[in-house]
């Protein structure tokens, strides 16, 4: 496995096996890698020649007063991991490797303003400008992305679709705990009873996706939903809607595909968890 740091060896590598005709895919990370990145990594070992990992905690997806700094990272455990799982890449850049001062920005504004936007104005712009950076950089044939942000992949496709990248966007299940927990870095900020308390988001979502099936309206679901969150004390609400599954778009009724989504405080850390449901 290479570890690459800098743009310009990452773009050599690469550049070598596509004239050898090699497909390659590429897995976006923030790093301090779990089973739902393994699981990403696995799909793209399975489905190109070729497997790059990005390692990268992108400052400009992060707001003023987020946790930039203290984001949870350990290189050596996210490459001993990548090596087992048959990477052929590592891409490790530090920030100055990827950003000058000023520099371009890439937005799909109309996607980015519900839902995560709306308490993270600028968090969506740093996600499509370095994954615009990213595909730029390794130029993959498909790219790989988690249900679990789902607001995220509904962004990257939109940003796919146009800006032609000529790029397969691949969305992979949401991988949770064997209590229900969706996997996170940030569930290490938990402490034990935190931990117990984060359970009441996959309980919602669970919840929420017997009441859909059953027809129940929208508004109805979203009021039980945020019932079972308000029920753990230390748990805030930052939100629980629901919205249009491409258009991100608020509904009052469940006419076409739609995301059900939630960001829940608890105690400082901030979780998200979604489910869609397919009309
Ligand atoms: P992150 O490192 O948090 O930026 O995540 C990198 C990629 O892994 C994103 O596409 C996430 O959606 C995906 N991911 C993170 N957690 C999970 C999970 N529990 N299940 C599936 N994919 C995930």
């Amino acid at each position: 496995m290479y570890v690459t740091t800098t743009v310009e060896e990452t773009r050599q590598l690469i550049k070598g096996w596509k004239k050898e005709g090699k497909t390659v895919g590429l897995v976006p990370t923030m790093g301090f890698l779990h089973e739902g990145h393994a699981s990403l990594i696995r799909r793209c070992r399975q489905e190109n020649d070729i497997v790059v990992v990005s390692d990268f905690v992108n400052p400009t997806q992060f707001g003023p007063n987020e946790d930039l700094e203290a984001y949870p990272r350990d290189f050596k455990r996210d490459s001993d991991l990548c090596e087992s799982l048959g990477t052929d890449v590592i891409f490790h850049p530090e920030p100055k490797d990827m950003y000058c001062d000023p520099h371009a920005y890439v937005s799909i504004d109309t996607l980015s303003e519900t839902l995560c936007g709306k308490t993270r104005p600028i968090h969506f712009k740093g996600v499509c400008t370095v994954v615009s950076k990213l595909f730029n950089i390794v130029a993959p044939d498909r790219a790989y992305f988690g249900q679990k942000d789902a607001q995220q992949l509904a962004i990257i496709r939109k940003m796919v679709q146009d800006l032609n990248f000529d790029i397969e966007i691949v969305g992979c299940p949401i991988i949770r705990e064997e209590d229900g927990l969706a996997k996170s870095s940030r569930n290490t900020y938990l402490n034990p009873e935190e931990r117990k308390a984060a359970l009441c988001l996959s309980k919602a979502v669970k919840a929420g996706q017997e009441m859909i099936s059953t027809g129940m309206e929208a508004e109805e679901v979203l009021a039980k939903m945020r019932a079972i969150i308000g029920a753990e004390p230390l748990a805030r609400i930052d939100y629980v809607s629901m919205v249009d599954a491409l258009t991100m778009q608020p509904v009052d009724k469940v006419e076409k595909d739609v995301l059900t989504a939630m960001a829940v405080y608890i105690g400082k850390t901030r979780l998200i968890d979604n489910f869609i449901y397919e009309v």
